[in-house]
């Protein structure tokens, strides 16, 4: 996995928490129980007695094979007494057991020369968290994109239905984002408001951190906005900037085209535009404006860099939003 360091130290953070938690839990129990049956208290001495006197033994090695029977039997004793002392009470006999979130790995997230897979779940979490927009990242996934609110009339000025094209980007995206990285191209999305434009670029968001790419996701305003803070406000450090823009493995600029365009935004974008080409990392731009648009709003130079790296997947259809609105599905 190769998310970014943040991700890694945040998900460390959580599992200690759920560590923590467990102790805490425990030591209440045990209080608990400890002011209202002594008796338990008692049998946990001689348990802890009988621990260390097994070592003191082995580690002189006299004479050790009966003392350490008798010793394991008062143990096991103590341990009788201690299980009844707490069903007496009317406690559960496994009460005062430390109660993790995996038992697995005791929340330790490893298990054996492992990690565990609870502590590999979190960091995916995690990872997904720390994205623009977690709660509809949670929504967008191949798997929830419905193609019924694309016509299957075919157009005749495409020879296709709008579902049928956008069951071939759909398709192509799916096997995009499961053959990652390799050969994967900068990509762009053309199209009209509500074509599902954002739903795929998330879909293909969720499935490369489910399989640990580091994928940094925002608006174009939205990256547009960091570059400009960092570049002109000196008390200001933004210490996540190259990982997440310059050095992520995939970059997804949505609604190009929204931003306040300056002299500062042109020049930001198009040096991380060819800072990414010429480090071979891929970057996916979704855009409602057309190429002609686009040239109108940036320089030529801009346009003609991203254009002529880009795969061009154009969408069709109707506004699906409204569509969903007017079912009251959304
Ligand atoms: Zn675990």
């Amino acid at each position: 996995m190769a998310y970014k360091r943040s991700v890694y130290q945040k998900a460390k953070e959580a599992l200690d928490a759920r560590r923590a938690q467990a102790d805490q839990l425990q030591q209440l129990r045990h209080a608990e129980v400890a002011s209202r049956c002594p008796a338990v208290l008692e049998a946990e001495r001689e348990m802890a007695f009988c621990g260390a006197e097994l070592i003191r033994i082995a580690c002189q090695g006299e004479n050790t094979q009966e003392q350490i029977a008798a010793l394991s039997q008062r143990s096991l004793d103590a341990q009788a007494r201690r299980a009844n002392a707490l069903t007496e009470a009317g406690f559960a006999p496994d009460y005062l057991d430390a109660v993790y979130t995996c038992p697995v790995c005791k929340d330790t997230g490893t298990h054996g020369n492992y990690y565990c897979k609870c502590y590999l779940d979190l960091i995916r979490q995690t990872a997904k968290e720390s994205i623009k927009g977690a709660a509809q990242l949670k929504k967008c996934t191949f798997e929830t994109f419905s193609l019924r609110y694309y016509s299957d009339m075919p157009d005749p000025a495409l020879g296709r239905s709008h579902r049928q094209i956008m069951s071939s980007i759909c398709a192509y995206l799916r096997s995009y984002a499961e053959t990652f990285p390799k050969g994967a191209k900068s990509l762009i999305m053309l199209g009209k408001t509500g074509l599902g434009k954002t739903h795929l670029s998330l879909a293909v968001v969720n499935r490369l951190l489910d399989r640990g790419f580091n994928v940094y996701y925002d608006s174009a305003p939205g990256i547009l906005d960091r570059l400009e803070k960092d570049h002109f406000n000196r008390n200001y450090q933004d210490d996540e900037l190259q990982e997440d823009l310059y050095k992520s493995d995939l970059l997804v600029i949505d609604d190009l085209g929204t931003e306040m365009v300056t002299s500062f935004t042109l020049s930001a974008l198009y040096q991380l535009v060819n800072e990414r080409i010429n480090d071979g990392l891929p970057t996916l731009f979704s855009t409602n404006l057309t190429p002609a648009e686009l040239e109108a709003i940036y320089s030529q130079r801009l346009t003609s860099r991203i254009l002529g790296t880009c795969d061009i997947l154009q969408f069709y259809g109707k506004d699906v939003r409204q569509q969903k609105a007017r079912e009251g599905t959304v």
